[in-house]
Protein backbone atom coordinates (compact mmCIF):
# COMPACT_ATOMS: atom_id res chain seq x y z
CA UNK A 1 0.00 0.00 0.00
CA UNK A 2 1.92 3.59 -1.18
CA UNK A 3 1.77 5.88 1.43
CA UNK A 4 0.43 9.02 -0.63
CA UNK A 5 -1.38 9.19 -3.54
CA UNK A 6 -2.26 12.37 -5.27
CA UNK A 7 -5.01 12.62 -7.27
CA UNK A 8 -4.59 15.20 -10.02
CA UNK A 9 -8.08 16.17 -11.61
CA UNK A 10 -7.87 16.90 -16.14
CA UNK A 11 -9.44 18.80 -18.20
CA UNK A 12 -8.33 19.20 -21.49
CA UNK A 13 -4.95 19.80 -20.28
CA UNK A 14 -2.89 17.80 -22.90
CA UNK A 15 0.08 19.98 -22.55
CA UNK A 16 0.42 20.13 -18.86
CA UNK A 17 0.59 16.53 -17.75
CA UNK A 18 3.66 15.76 -18.72
CA UNK A 19 5.52 19.11 -17.12
CA UNK A 20 3.26 18.60 -14.60
CA UNK A 21 3.91 15.40 -14.11
CA UNK A 22 7.89 16.00 -13.97
CA UNK A 23 7.67 18.65 -11.35
CA UNK A 24 5.49 16.31 -9.41
CA UNK A 25 8.38 13.73 -9.46
CA UNK A 26 10.84 15.99 -8.95
CA UNK A 27 9.27 17.25 -5.61
CA UNK A 28 8.29 14.04 -4.37
CA UNK A 29 10.88 11.95 -5.00
CA UNK A 30 12.81 10.06 -1.73
CA UNK A 31 9.70 11.50 0.35
CA UNK A 32 7.47 9.08 1.15
CA UNK A 33 7.08 5.22 0.80
CA UNK A 34 5.12 4.51 -1.93
CA UNK A 35 3.86 6.89 -4.34
CA UNK A 36 0.80 6.33 -6.07
CA UNK A 37 0.07 9.41 -8.88
CA UNK A 38 -3.45 8.98 -9.75
CA UNK A 39 -5.02 11.16 -13.13
CA UNK A 40 -8.13 11.73 -13.39
CA UNK A 41 -9.33 12.47 -17.25
CA UNK A 42 -12.82 14.70 -16.73
CA UNK A 43 -14.15 13.55 -20.37
CA UNK A 44 -11.26 15.76 -22.33
CA UNK A 45 -11.97 16.34 -25.56
CA UNK A 46 -8.33 16.68 -26.40
CA UNK A 47 -5.43 14.39 -26.25
CA UNK A 48 -5.35 14.40 -22.15
CA UNK A 49 -6.17 10.87 -21.95
CA UNK A 50 -3.29 9.60 -24.87
CA UNK A 51 -0.88 11.63 -22.53
CA UNK A 52 -2.09 9.98 -19.54
CA UNK A 53 -1.46 6.53 -20.47
CA UNK A 54 1.64 7.15 -22.03
CA UNK A 55 2.81 8.37 -18.43
CA UNK A 56 1.11 4.95 -16.82
CA UNK A 57 2.89 2.75 -19.41
CA UNK A 58 6.51 4.84 -18.34
CA UNK A 59 5.92 5.46 -14.94
CA UNK A 60 4.25 2.37 -12.70
CA UNK A 61 3.55 4.79 -9.73
CA UNK A 62 0.85 6.37 -12.41
CA UNK A 63 -3.08 5.12 -12.81
CA UNK A 64 -5.19 6.76 -14.80
CA UNK A 65 -8.98 6.89 -14.90
CA UNK A 66 -11.19 8.32 -17.85
CA UNK A 67 -14.55 9.14 -17.35
CA UNK A 68 -17.06 8.43 -19.73
CA UNK A 69 -18.34 12.02 -20.25
CA UNK A 70 -17.52 15.64 -18.31
CA UNK A 71 -18.80 15.17 -14.90
CA UNK A 72 -17.05 18.17 -13.43
CA UNK A 73 -14.27 19.18 -11.30
CA UNK A 74 -15.69 18.18 -8.03
CA UNK A 75 -17.17 14.77 -9.19
CA UNK A 76 -13.35 13.85 -10.53
CA UNK A 77 -11.99 14.71 -7.26
CA UNK A 78 -14.33 12.44 -6.03
CA UNK A 79 -13.79 9.99 -7.91
CA UNK A 80 -9.64 10.03 -7.45
CA UNK A 81 -10.65 10.23 -3.66
CA UNK A 82 -12.71 6.80 -4.03
CA UNK A 83 -9.91 4.89 -6.33
CA UNK A 84 -6.88 5.93 -3.97
CA UNK A 85 -4.58 3.28 -3.08
CA UNK A 86 -2.90 5.64 -0.86
CA UNK A 87 -2.91 5.87 3.11
CA UNK A 88 -2.92 9.78 2.89
CA UNK A 89 -4.35 11.63 -0.29
CA UNK A 90 -3.35 14.87 -1.66
CA UNK A 91 -5.95 17.08 -4.21
CA UNK A 92 -4.02 19.22 -6.75
CA UNK A 93 -5.26 20.88 -9.95
CA UNK A 94 -3.62 20.00 -12.86
CA UNK A 95 -2.68 23.10 -14.69
CA UNK A 96 0.16 23.71 -12.06
CA UNK A 97 -1.33 26.98 -10.52
CA UNK A 98 -0.85 24.68 -7.17
CA UNK A 99 2.96 24.21 -6.96
CA UNK A 100 3.66 20.38 -6.07
CA UNK A 101 6.54 21.90 -4.13
CA UNK A 102 4.27 22.57 -1.26
CA UNK A 103 3.35 18.79 -0.79
CA UNK A 104 6.56 18.18 1.77
CA UNK A 105 5.34 20.52 3.80
CA UNK A 106 1.95 19.10 3.52
CA UNK A 107 3.27 15.23 4.43
CA UNK A 108 5.08 17.22 7.36
CA UNK A 109 2.40 18.49 8.79
CA UNK A 110 0.40 15.36 8.50
CA UNK A 111 3.41 13.53 10.07
CA UNK A 112 3.39 15.67 13.09
CA UNK A 113 -0.32 14.84 13.70
CA UNK A 114 -2.59 16.99 11.68
CA UNK A 115 -5.28 14.75 9.74
CA UNK A 116 -6.12 17.68 6.80
CA UNK A 117 -3.27 20.18 5.95
CA UNK A 118 -4.81 22.70 3.85
CA UNK A 119 -3.47 25.19 1.28
CA UNK A 120 -4.36 28.70 1.55
CA UNK A 121 -3.63 31.42 -0.52
CA UNK A 122 -1.16 33.78 0.72
CA UNK A 123 -1.43 35.19 -2.82
CA UNK A 124 -2.93 34.83 -6.30
CA UNK A 125 -0.93 35.38 -9.60
CA UNK A 126 -1.94 35.84 -12.88
CA UNK A 127 -5.88 35.87 -12.12
CA UNK A 128 -8.19 38.84 -13.06
CA UNK A 129 -9.08 41.70 -10.86
CA UNK A 130 -12.38 40.48 -11.30
CA UNK A 131 -11.93 36.61 -10.04
CA UNK A 132 -9.83 37.69 -7.41
CA UNK A 133 -12.43 40.30 -5.71
CA UNK A 134 -15.24 38.25 -5.83
CA UNK A 135 -13.50 34.67 -4.92
CA UNK A 136 -12.46 36.95 -1.79
CA UNK A 137 -16.21 38.09 -1.42
CA UNK A 138 -17.13 34.65 -1.53
CA UNK A 139 -15.46 32.74 0.85
CA UNK A 140 -15.99 35.70 3.36
CA UNK A 141 -19.68 35.96 3.17
CA UNK A 142 -19.63 32.30 3.03
CA UNK A 143 -17.91 31.97 6.40
CA UNK A 144 -20.58 34.38 8.12
CA UNK A 145 -23.69 32.49 6.57
CA UNK A 146 -22.55 28.79 7.94
CA UNK A 147 -21.94 26.40 10.78
CA UNK A 148 -18.96 25.57 9.84
CA UNK A 149 -15.48 26.67 9.65
CA UNK A 150 -14.66 26.61 6.26
CA UNK A 151 -11.26 28.91 5.91
CA UNK A 152 -10.89 31.64 3.91
CA UNK A 153 -9.11 31.54 0.48
CA UNK A 154 -8.20 28.22 0.28
CA UNK A 155 -9.40 25.63 -2.91
CA UNK A 156 -9.92 21.95 -3.17
CA UNK A 157 -5.58 21.95 -3.12
CA UNK A 158 -4.94 19.56 0.47
CA UNK A 159 -3.97 16.57 1.61
CA UNK A 160 -6.02 14.06 3.71
CA UNK A 161 -5.05 11.35 6.34
CA UNK A 162 -6.32 7.85 6.19
CA UNK A 163 -9.35 9.17 8.43
CA UNK A 164 -10.18 11.70 7.10
CA UNK A 165 -10.29 9.97 3.70
CA UNK A 166 -12.57 6.53 5.24
CA UNK A 167 -15.01 10.16 6.24
CA UNK A 168 -15.20 11.57 3.21
CA UNK A 169 -15.90 8.18 1.09
CA UNK A 170 -19.42 7.73 3.35
CA UNK A 171 -20.39 11.21 2.29
CA UNK A 172 -23.35 10.24 0.05
CA UNK A 173 -24.02 13.86 -1.20
CA UNK A 174 -24.57 14.38 -4.73
CA UNK A 175 -23.37 18.09 -4.61
CA UNK A 176 -20.38 18.21 -3.70
CA UNK A 177 -18.40 20.92 -2.38
CA UNK A 178 -15.22 19.50 -1.19
CA UNK A 179 -13.46 22.56 0.47
CA UNK A 180 -17.02 22.56 2.68
CA UNK A 181 -17.50 18.62 3.45
CA UNK A 182 -13.32 18.17 4.42
CA UNK A 183 -14.35 21.23 6.76
CA UNK A 184 -17.03 19.34 7.61
CA UNK A 185 -14.99 16.28 8.50
CA UNK A 186 -13.27 17.77 11.48
CA UNK A 187 -10.45 15.84 12.69
CA UNK A 188 -7.29 18.24 13.70
CA UNK A 189 -6.89 20.84 10.54
CA UNK A 190 -4.02 23.31 9.27
CA UNK A 191 -3.58 25.44 6.86
CA UNK A 192 -0.13 25.71 4.79
CA UNK A 193 0.16 29.18 3.23
CA UNK A 194 1.16 29.23 -1.05
CA UNK A 195 1.53 31.72 -3.49
CA UNK A 196 -1.21 30.57 -6.36
CA UNK A 197 0.17 30.63 -9.35
CA UNK A 198 -0.36 31.74 -12.98
CA UNK A 199 -2.23 28.91 -15.22
CA UNK A 200 0.97 27.73 -17.58
CA UNK A 201 -0.81 26.75 -20.57
CA UNK A 202 -4.39 26.04 -21.75
CA UNK A 203 -7.41 28.61 -20.38
CA UNK A 204 -9.29 28.12 -16.96
CA UNK A 205 -12.49 25.57 -17.19
CA UNK A 206 -14.26 28.01 -14.66
CA UNK A 207 -16.13 30.70 -16.81
CA UNK A 208 -18.29 33.34 -14.57
CA UNK A 209 -21.59 31.17 -15.57
CA UNK A 210 -20.25 27.62 -13.89
CA UNK A 211 -18.25 30.14 -10.66
CA UNK A 212 -21.94 31.14 -9.96
CA UNK A 213 -23.29 27.55 -9.97
CA UNK A 214 -20.59 26.53 -7.52
CA UNK A 215 -20.95 29.13 -5.58
CA UNK A 216 -24.51 28.46 -4.78
CA UNK A 217 -23.73 24.82 -4.69
CA UNK A 218 -21.16 26.08 -1.47
CA UNK A 219 -23.83 28.11 -0.07
CA UNK A 220 -26.62 25.54 -0.67
CA UNK A 221 -25.11 22.60 1.38
CA UNK A 222 -24.16 24.14 3.80
CA UNK A 223 -26.24 27.39 5.05
CA UNK A 224 -30.00 27.97 5.36
CA UNK A 225 -29.42 31.61 5.66
CA UNK A 226 -31.07 32.27 1.64
CA UNK A 227 -33.96 30.86 3.03
CA UNK A 228 -34.48 32.96 6.60
CA UNK A 229 -33.62 36.10 4.51
CA UNK A 230 -36.80 35.20 2.77
CA UNK A 231 -38.47 34.36 6.49
CA UNK A 232 -37.08 38.04 7.79
CA UNK A 233 -38.38 39.65 4.45
CA UNK A 234 -41.33 38.14 4.43
CA UNK A 235 -42.00 40.05 8.03
CA UNK A 236 -39.87 42.96 7.05
CA UNK A 237 -42.46 43.70 4.59
CA UNK A 238 -45.48 42.76 6.56
CA UNK A 239 -44.72 45.13 9.27
CA UNK A 240 -44.27 47.89 6.84
CA UNK A 241 -47.21 46.56 4.89
CA UNK A 242 -49.43 46.88 8.31
CA UNK A 243 -48.13 50.11 9.20
CA UNK A 244 -49.28 51.82 5.87
CA UNK A 245 -52.37 49.88 5.77
CA UNK A 246 -53.18 51.71 9.04
CA UNK A 247 -51.92 55.29 8.04
CA UNK A 248 -54.08 54.97 4.75
CA UNK A 249 -56.84 53.84 6.67
CA UNK A 250 -56.58 57.32 8.98
CA UNK A 251 -56.35 59.73 6.42
CA UNK A 252 -59.12 58.13 4.76
CA UNK A 253 -61.11 58.79 7.62
CA UNK A 254 -59.46 62.23 7.98
CA UNK A 255 -61.29 62.99 4.25
CA UNK A 256 -57.90 62.93 2.15
CA UNK A 257 -57.24 60.04 -0.07
CA UNK A 258 -55.86 60.78 -3.25
CA UNK A 259 -55.54 58.65 -6.88
CA UNK A 260 -52.38 56.09 -5.66
CA UNK A 261 -51.24 55.19 -9.77
CA UNK A 262 -47.73 55.92 -8.81
CA UNK A 263 -48.10 54.48 -5.73
CA UNK A 264 -50.07 51.28 -6.41
CA UNK A 265 -47.69 50.52 -9.44
CA UNK A 266 -44.51 50.64 -7.15
CA UNK A 267 -45.86 48.54 -4.45
CA UNK A 268 -47.44 45.78 -6.96
CA UNK A 269 -43.61 45.74 -8.83
CA UNK A 270 -41.93 46.00 -5.25
CA UNK A 271 -43.65 42.71 -4.00
CA UNK A 272 -43.93 41.11 -7.30
CA UNK A 273 -40.31 41.12 -7.37
CA UNK A 274 -39.13 40.03 -3.83
CA UNK A 275 -41.76 37.49 -3.78
CA UNK A 276 -40.46 35.69 -7.49
CA UNK A 277 -36.74 36.40 -5.55
CA UNK A 278 -37.71 34.38 -2.70
CA UNK A 279 -39.44 31.71 -4.96
CA UNK A 280 -36.13 31.47 -7.27
CA UNK A 281 -34.38 30.93 -3.51
CA UNK A 282 -36.83 27.99 -3.00
CA UNK A 283 -36.02 27.00 -6.36
CA UNK A 284 -32.41 26.58 -5.59
CA UNK A 285 -32.52 24.36 -2.90
CA UNK A 286 -35.44 22.10 -4.16
CA UNK A 287 -33.67 21.63 -7.75
CA UNK A 288 -30.61 20.27 -5.70
CA UNK A 289 -32.83 18.12 -3.57
CA UNK A 290 -34.27 16.36 -6.80
CA UNK A 291 -30.73 15.99 -7.76
CA UNK A 292 -30.43 14.01 -4.76
CA UNK A 293 -33.48 11.70 -4.89
CA UNK A 294 -32.78 10.65 -7.91
CA UNK A 295 -30.07 8.62 -6.72
CA UNK A 296 -27.64 8.95 -10.12
CA UNK A 297 -24.47 8.08 -9.55
CA UNK A 298 -21.77 10.77 -9.24
CA UNK A 299 -19.61 9.75 -12.04
CA UNK A 300 -18.87 6.63 -14.73
CA UNK A 301 -15.99 5.75 -15.28
CA UNK A 302 -15.05 4.94 -19.01
CA UNK A 303 -11.66 3.86 -19.87
CA UNK A 304 -9.06 2.69 -16.76
CA UNK A 305 -4.65 2.06 -17.00
CA UNK A 306 -4.85 -0.32 -13.72
CA UNK A 307 -7.01 -3.60 -15.98
CA UNK A 308 -9.88 -3.43 -13.29
CA UNK A 309 -13.48 -2.98 -14.33
CA UNK A 310 -15.07 -0.72 -12.37
CA UNK A 311 -17.41 1.98 -13.98
CA UNK A 312 -20.10 3.20 -11.40
CA UNK A 313 -18.31 4.46 -7.65
CA UNK A 314 -18.30 2.13 -4.78
CA UNK A 315 -20.96 2.28 -2.44
CA UNK A 316 -21.11 4.81 -0.03
CA UNK A 317 -21.83 3.23 3.08
CA UNK A 318 -24.07 6.00 4.50
CA UNK A 319 -26.12 6.27 1.79
N1 LIG B 1 -11.25 20.41 -14.28
C1 LIG B 1 -11.92 19.18 -14.39
N2 LIG B 1 -13.21 19.18 -14.83
C2 LIG B 1 -13.88 20.33 -15.17
C3 LIG B 1 -13.20 21.57 -15.02
C4 LIG B 1 -11.88 21.57 -14.57
O1 LIG B 1 -11.36 18.14 -14.09
O2 LIG B 1 -15.04 20.26 -15.57
C5 LIG B 1 -9.84 20.41 -13.80
C6 LIG B 1 -8.88 21.20 -14.66
O3 LIG B 1 -8.34 20.41 -15.69
C7 LIG B 1 -7.82 21.64 -13.65
C8 LIG B 1 -8.63 21.79 -12.36
O4 LIG B 1 -9.82 21.03 -12.54
O5 LIG B 1 -6.83 20.65 -13.47
C9 LIG B 1 -8.96 23.23 -12.04
O6 LIG B 1 -9.63 23.83 -13.13
P1 LIG B 1 -9.27 25.29 -13.66
O7 LIG B 1 -7.80 25.48 -13.63
O8 LIG B 1 -9.95 25.48 -14.97
O9 LIG B 1 -9.97 26.20 -12.57
P2 LIG B 1 -9.42 27.59 -12.01
O10 LIG B 1 -8.02 27.32 -11.53
O11 LIG B 1 -9.45 28.55 -13.15
O12 LIG B 1 -10.36 27.94 -10.90
MG1 LIG C 1 -6.54 26.57 -12.66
Amino acid sequence: MPELTVVIPEYNEENNVVPMHGRLVDALAELVNGLEILYVDDGSSDGTWAQICGLAERDPQVRGLRFARNFGHQAALTAGVDAARGRAVVIIDGDMQDPPEVIPEMVARWREGFEVVYGQREKREGETWFKRVTASLFYRILQRITNVEIPVDTGDFRLMGPRAVTAFRALPERNRFIRGLVSWIGFPQTAVLYHRQARQTGETKFPVRKMIRFALDGITSFSFFPLRLATWTGFAVSTFAFLYIVVVLALKALGVSWLGYTSLMASILFLGGVQLLMIGILGEYMARIFDEVKRRPLYLVGERTDGEEGVIPPERPLA
